[in-house]
């Protein structure tokens, strides 16, 4: 499998124009890099605004619904973001979870997500709290536990589903988990659960990228700030693509 780098522009930018001027900057730079896929995961309202044909760019969401339609003010359906061009929907984010989404939740949307034909990308991650406390396994081990519930390979197509570690300590911080803890939970992680690709997340950039795909082996990389910025995000791109 090809690393894969997702970005994830989280809430930004705040106008169309900014949208468009980040995509084409990156696109620009790696539309021919063979070696890595790339997702870009933009706010939902300017997916149908940057979806182009790109053999190496992927379109993807930063979250979705477990309906595929009817009564549910506010909320947008794995199809709809199928019927725009999305292959993959990021999935359990830290920052949703902050704010309420539970596991049981979570699992709803993986089975939609699959149900849909779509690739999930499910986050996973201790808190500072969790860490310390020597939990990280456990906590990893239990939120996998919950959020894949009934979802057997029986039942599901699991093949497309993608896992990433985010130490929620790591995101947004500018405090990256070394790759040499990172590379426990990678082994961890791959005892677990075998063929399922997991990432890495968490205060990625240009500087270490390239030593969680290396030396710890993970099949990518979410990014989030670093995405913002098409510089660095390219640089990030072209030093997997180098290593
Ligand atoms: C993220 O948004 O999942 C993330 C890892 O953010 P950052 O790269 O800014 O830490």
């Amino acid at each position: 499998m090809k690393p894969l780098i997702v970005a994830n522009w989280k809430m930004n930018p705040t106008t169309l124009e900014g949208a468009k001027l980040l995509f084409e900057a990156v696109k620009k730079e790696v539309k021919n890099i063979k070696k890595v896929e790339i997702v870009i995961c933009p706010p939902f309202t300017f997916l149908s605004n940057i979806q182009y044909p790109i053999s190496n760019i992927k379109l993807g969401a930063q979250d979705c619904f477990w309906e595929e339609k009817g009564a549910f003010t506010g909320e947008i359906s794995p199809l709809m973001l199928k019927n725009l061009g999305c292959e993959y929907i990021i999935i359990g984010h830290s920052e949703r979870r902050k704010l309420g989404e539970t596991d049981e939740m979570i699992n709803k949307k993986i089975k939609a997500v699959i149900t849909a034909k779509l690739k999930p990308i499910l986050c996973i991650g201790e808190t500072e709290k969790e860490r310390k406390l020597g939990k990280t396994f456990q906590m990893l081990k239990d939120q996998l536990k919950d959020d894949l519930k009934n979802l057997t390979s029986k039942t599901y197509n699991l093949k497309p589903l993608v896992i990433v570690y985010e130490p929620v300590w790591a995101i947004g911080t500018g405090n990256p988990c070394s790759s040499k803890e990172a590379k426990k939970v990678f082994l961890f992680l791959q005892k677990f659960f075998g063929k399922v690709p997991v990432l890495y997340g968490g205060s990625v950039n240009s500087e270490n990228a390239a030593s969680y795909i290396h030396e710890a082996n993970f099949q990518g990389l979410l990014v989030g700030g670093a995405s913002l910025n098409p510089k660095e995000f390219i640089k990030i791109i072209k030093s997997v693509a180098q290593s």
